[in-house]
């Protein structure tokens, strides 16, 4: 597959904004050429390049810094990703539904329609649905979510979708920390149409920091380097990430937390009235059909706890993060209490 010609042309033409100083390495401690101020301590632009964060993330996941692109959140990744690939108006993108909203934000800020890929009652895809709706709508790019949210299941079988795609397949791995299913990342060897997407929102508990990462060849890294806007990720964010990088074991330790949260609220849920259904999940939340999803979403939320039941196109859903002990036992005992 020839990844330049899904590139829109103003993308291929465009030149990046170069930060003079990162890209020269200058033997001089006192900069007087960006306008900036000498006082304080975050006086200096952050790094345009983000090298050090790069580096350090290339090492870890085993692929090159030159095929890491970071991001304002993921989201902002998102973003790049439909501006690189998709004329507006005449483009369009595919997403499995239900899924993450953002796909069809975005794509609707830039004019692009998107197709959705219907996903049976277990929320899997259906491989001839998808071979069909593919061919059909000749979407330029295909947002592949595992484990899906806000489902909470792995997509199995992605490679499938990578060699049948005939344009860019995101597979956005915000969860991923979470799951027993292995990153994409090492297929990134084999197919040039995959960017694979992560997050320091979820597992790293840095979504207040806004830094997301994007994973594949080295032609897609540059064009997402050259139209994503040069300071788009601050220092203290920079900075803050690489000191979580740099404490695998306490990473280690919270996600281990979650997940036998997890199976601890799981285990709780089976005795509960007003649950119908627990939808498997391998991310740090639970979706969950309950008799009545109104009620229990009040009922929460009058005792000051808040989910998630935004969900038009899953009936009587709400879902439901997995918190602390203390939060997740407060949970349980008045989810016993509502009466249907
Ligand atoms: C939360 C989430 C993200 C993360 O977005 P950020 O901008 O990195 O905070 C990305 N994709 C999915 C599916 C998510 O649920």
């Amino acid at each position: 597959m020839n990844i330049n010609q899904l590139v829109r042309n103003n993308i291929l033409e465009l030149q990046p904004y170069i930060s003079f100083r990162d890209q020269n390495q200058f033997n001089a401690p006192i900069l007087l050429d960006a306008n900036e101020s000498p006082f304080g301590e975050y006086n200096r632009y952050p790094d345009s390049t983000q090298m050090e964060l790069k580096n350090k993330l290339a090492d870890i996941k085993n692929v090159k810094p030159s095929q890491v692109a970071i991001g304002n959140g993921s989201d902002e990744l998102i973003d790049l990703i439909i501006k690189i690939f998709c004329e507006p108006k005449k483009d369009s993108i595919l997403m499995m539904d239900p899924s993450f909203a953002m796909y069809a934000f975005y794509a609707s800020i830039n004019e692009n329609k998107v197709v959705k890929l219907e996903l049976n009652e277990d929320f899997e895809i259906l491989k001839e649905d998808f071979l069909r709706v593919a061919k059909d709508s000749q979407s330029k790019v295909f947002f592949l979510c595992s484990p899906n949210n806000p489902t909470g299941n792995t997509i199995d079988d992605i490679e499938f979708y990578i060699q049948n795609f005939d344009g860019i397949v995101v597979v956005d791995e915000a969860y991923i920390e979470f799951s027993n299913q292995q990153s994409s990342i090492e297929l990134l060897k084999r197919y040039p149409n995959l960017i694979v997407l992560q997050t320091f929102s979820k597992a790293w508990g840095m979504a207040g920091a806004r830094v997301g990462s994007a994973f594949a060849s080295e032609y897609i890294i540059n064009l997402i380097n050259t139209v994503k806007a040069p300071y788009n990720v601050n220092s203290l964010s920079q900075k803050l990430a690489l000191q979580k990088l740099d404490n695998l074991e306490e990473f280690e330790k919270q996600v281990e937390y979650i997940i036998k949260e997890r199976s601890w609220l799981e285990k709780q849920f089976q005795n509960i009235l007003c649950i119908k259904k627990i939808f498997p999940t391998q991310s740090n939340f639970f979706l969950i059909e309950c008799k009545n999803a109104e009620k229990v979403y009040q009922n929460l939320l009058y005792n000051e706890i808040l989910t998630s039941k935004r969900f038009p196109g899953i009936k009587n859903c709400i879902r439901i993060n997995i918190g602390n002990r203390q939060q997740n036992t407060k949970l349980i005992t008045l989810l016993k209490n509502i009466d249907v």
